[in-house]
């Protein structure tokens, strides 16, 4: 489902990416861990044609997001077919970047209607199942300001599988969260692995990755430093680097 082959990036002299070369099949869940600054997020956005590559080669179910030849000439996919493929890939960001002004339910049915055009009547009917399905039926009418931060981050799910995505991206969702709002935000997440979403999960829930993930990557500086079983990685790290950082949030 992506396919990363010694991928790079800078910006101006910084290097942030240095060579990533990873791989998530589809279907499974890649947890990505690392300190802040390591690339985490500069590596989704990447997936998300939100940067473009300066070198090496990035796929998303088959289809180049884009390929920079060592001569330095970039092949990225046409704007239209980019912003195609990005209605094919969810994102869930740290803060939930709600509409303010558009209730839970609105929230859910906005880009559904307004991006792929699809009848009203069908659209809600999907939401208030999609709102079911994350455990907030009973607050479909209500605006993100009324809703707990836990609430809001699952809408904010709910939001991005509505546009039925092959793959979603989560960037450090539970890190804003108020602790004892962060297991509900993870058992929605649990519960969509298990039905078979293919996810790539920054954050530093190692009892999540050690749970759900199929494969744990820790990144420093740029590179991956690491990367397996999460059992493994966690219990029996190769690397000082490794072994330092999870020695701090373990
Ligand atoms: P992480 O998510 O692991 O904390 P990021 O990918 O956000 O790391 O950032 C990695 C590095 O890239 C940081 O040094 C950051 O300052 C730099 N960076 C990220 N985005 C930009 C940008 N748009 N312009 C310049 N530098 C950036
Ligand atoms: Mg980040």
């Amino acid at each position: 489902m992506v396919y990363a082959d010694c991928v790079s990036k800078s910006f101006g002299s910084n290097e942030v990416l240095k060579s990533i070369s990873l791989e998530v099949k589809r279907g499974e869940v890649m947890c990505l861990v690392g300190p802040s600054g390591s690339g985490k997020s500069t590596f989704l956005r990447c997936i998300n044609h939100l940067e473009a590559l300066s070198a090496g080669r990035l796929s998303v179910d088959g289809e180049l997001v884009g390929y920079r030849e060592a001569n330095g000439r970039l092949y990225e996919l046409h704007p239209k077919e980019a912003s195609k493929q990005r209605r094919d890939i969810g994102m869930v960001f740290q803060r939930f970047n709600l509409f303010p002004h558009m209730t839970a339910l609105e929230n859910v049915m906005e880009a559904p209607i307004r991006v792929k055009g699809q009848r009203r009547s069908d659209v809600e009917k999907r939401a208030r199942e999609l709102l079911a399905r994350v455990g907030l039926a009973e607050r479909a009418d209500y605006y993100p300001a009324h809703l707990s931060g836990g609430q809001q981050q699952r809408v904010a799910i709910a939001r991005a599988l509505a546009m039925d995505p092959k793959l979603m991206l989560f960037d450090e969702p539970t890190s804003a969260l108020d602790p004892e709002l962060v297991g509900e935000v993870l058992d929605v997440m649990k519960e969509l692995a298990k039905s078979g979403m293919t996810m790539i999960v920054v954050t530093h829930e190692m009892g999540f990755a050690r749970e759900v993930a199929d494969t744990l990557v820790f990144m420093d500086g740029g590179v991956v430093v690491e990367s397996g079983n999460p059992r493994e990685v966690l219990t029996n790290p190769q690397h000082n680097r490794t072994k330092a950082f999870l020695s701090k949030v373990l």
